[in-house]
C-alpha cells in the first residue's frame, strides 16, 4: 500500500542544521512520508524524481520551523500560589509565608490532595498556551509529590497528556526536588527513599525518562545527588540537575562528568567550570522565566559558554512558583533581552538544542531528511520575528509525526 506523502512548497525553511545561525534555505521543497521527513530538495531535482501523487501544500512563502521543544516544566502541580503572590506584593516576608506553609510546601500538600483526573485537567489547561505556539514536544518533570505514590501520579498524569493532546511527553524523575516535611532534619534518609523506593516504583511502571535532582542549599547536596545519580545509572537512566541557580555548589560539574543530558539554571556557573561542561558534550539549559520572577541579577555566563561551545537551550520552567510562565516564545524574548542570546541562538534553544538536552537529537529538532516531521508554518518570512515581538503568536498550522493539529487554512492567504 502507497504510504501517505504530503509536499511542501514555496516555503522559506528554517533546518537548524547548521552549527550556528538557522540553516535558512529557500526555493526547496519538503516531503513528509507517513510520520517522517524523506526529502528536501530543489524542486527542479524533486519533478524527475517524482513517483506517487503527494498532497501539495503551497505554503506562500511563509517561514517553517521543526515542532517546538519545551526541554524542562513543571507542568503537573495542584493548586496554585496566586495568593502567595499578592501577599508577597503587600510586603509579607518571605519567612512569614514559609511559617504559614506557603512555598513549595503548599504545592506538595495540594498536588497530594489531588486526584489524577483534576491534575490532568489543570495541567491540559497549562499546556494548551503552548500546544497553539507550535510546541510538539514538552518534558515534563515529579517532584511535587516527594512520596511514591504522588510521583507516580503525577507521572502517570505527564503520560496521559501525551495520549490526550498529539504532543510528545518526556517524563522526568525528580523525587529529589525537595525535602518532604515528614522528613525535616533527615534528608539522607530521605535519598534513601528515592533511591530505595520512589524511583525504581517508577521506573518499574515504565514512567520514567530520565532523573533530575535539584542540587542547592535550600535542597539538595553534591554527595546526596550523586547517590540518586548512581542509582539512576544502575536502571538504565540519564541524568540532569538543576544547578548552581542561587549559589555555586559545584553541581554542574559533578552532574556534566556524568555524561548529563543537562545542567539547568546555571546563573551562579563560574566560568572556570564552563570547559567541563563542553567536554562531556552536556546542554546548558537556561531559564530566564525563573530569573525574571525571582529578580535576580547574576547573569548565567553565557560568553563562556559561546566560547566552549556549549550547545545552549531555553525553556519555560513552567511552575507554579518562580517561573508560572506558558509561552516559549515569550521565553525566547527573554532569552534575547535578559540573556543577550540572538534570535537564532534562542531559536536553536527551542529546536536543535532543547533536542539535545532531551537526548533525542538523532529524531528531533531540525528539518533533516530522517527526523520526525514535526513541523511548524508561520506567518512570517524572518525568524527573528518569533523572538522580537512579544504577545502576538504567528503559529499558522502545526504537524506532529506526519500529522495534522492544526491544519494550514485554504483561505488563509499571507
Ligand atoms: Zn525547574
Amino acid at each position: 500500500m502507497k504510504k501517505h506523502q504530503t509536499l511542501f512548497i514555496n516555503v522559506r525553511l528554517a533546518t537548524m542544521v547548521d552549527e550556528v545561525g538557522y540553516g535558512l534555505i529557500d526555493d526547496h521543497g519538503l516531503l513528509v512520508e507517513a510520520d517522517h521527513i524523506i526529502w528536501i530538495g530543489l524542486m527542479s531535482d524533486r519533478q524527475s524524481a517524482l513517483e506517487s501523487d503527494p498532497k501539495v501544500i503551497d505554503c506562500q512563502g511563509r517561514l517553517m520551523t521543526p515542532g517546538l521543544i519545551d526541554c524542562h516544566s513543571h507542568l503537573v502541580y495542584g493548586g496554585d500560589r496566586a495568593d502567595e503572590f499578592e501577599l508577597r506584593l503587600e510586603g509579607a516576608s518571605y519567612e512569614a509565608l514559609a511559617k504559614a506553609g506557603g512555598g513549595i510546601k503548599s504545592t506538595v500538600k495540594a498536588t497530594r490532595d489531588a486526584n489524577q483526573e483534576s491534575l490532568l485537567s489543570s495541567a491540559k489547561k497549562r499546556l494548551t498556551p503552548l500546544l497553539n505556539e507550535g510546541v510538539t514536544t514538552v518534558e515534563i518533570k515529579s517532584g511535587y509529590g516527594l512520596d511514591s505514590e504522588t510521583e507516580i501520579k503525577m507521572l502517570r498524569v505527564a503520560k496521559q497528556l501525551e495520549a490526550d493532546c498529539s504532543v510528545r511527553i518526556q517524563k522526568t524523575f525528580l523525587g529529589a526536588h525537595a525535602l518532604p516535611v515528614e522528613y525535616a532534619d533527615r534528608s539522607d534518609d530521605y535519598i534513601e527513599l528515592v533511591c530505595n523506593k520512589m524511583l525504581p516504583e517508577a521506573h518499574a511502571a515504565g514512567l520514567v525518562d530520565a532523573v533530575d535532582v535539584f542540587i542547592e542549599n535550600i535542597a539538595f547536596t553534591v554527595a546526596q545527588a550523586e547517590r540518586v545519580f548512581d542509582c539512576a545509572e544502575a536502571l538504565g537512566l540519564p541524568v540532569k540537575a538543576h544547578v548552581e541557580q542561587l549559589s555555586n555548589m559545584g553541581g554542574a560539574v559533578m552532574t556534566a562528568k556524568r555524561q548529563a543530558l543537562s545542567v539547568d539554571h546555571i546563573e551562579f556557573l563560574a566560568e572556570q567550570d564552563v570547559p567541563t561542561i563542553a567536554q562531556n558534550n552536556t546542554v546548558a539549559v537556561l531559564l530566564p522565566g525563573a530569573f525574571y520572577v525571582l529578580r535576580e541579577t547574576k547573569l548565567p555566563p553565557i560568553d563562556a559558554l559561546r566560547a566552549n561551545g556549549v550547545s545552549m537551550a531555553i525553556a519555560t520552567d513552567a511552575n507554579p512558583g518562580s517561573s508560572p510562565v506558558h509561552s516559549l516564545l515569550l521565553i525566547m524574548n527573554m532569552a534575547c533581552t535578559l540573556f543577550r542570546l540572538t534570535p537564532a541562538e534562542a531559536l536553536r534553544g527551542v529546536t536543535i538544542n532543547a533536542a539535545k538536552a532531551l537526548g533525542l537529537d538523532k529524531e528531533l529538532g531540525s528539518l533533516s531528511v530522517g527526523k520526525q516531521a514535526d513541523l511548524v508554518l508561520w506567518d512570517i518570512d524572518k525568524p527573528a520575528m518569533l523572538s522580537y515581538q512579544i504577545g502576538l503568536n504567528p503559529c499558522a498550522a502545526i504537524m506532529r509525526s506526519g500529522i495534522w493539529r492544526k491544519p494550514l487554512e485554504s483561505y488563509s492567504d499571507r
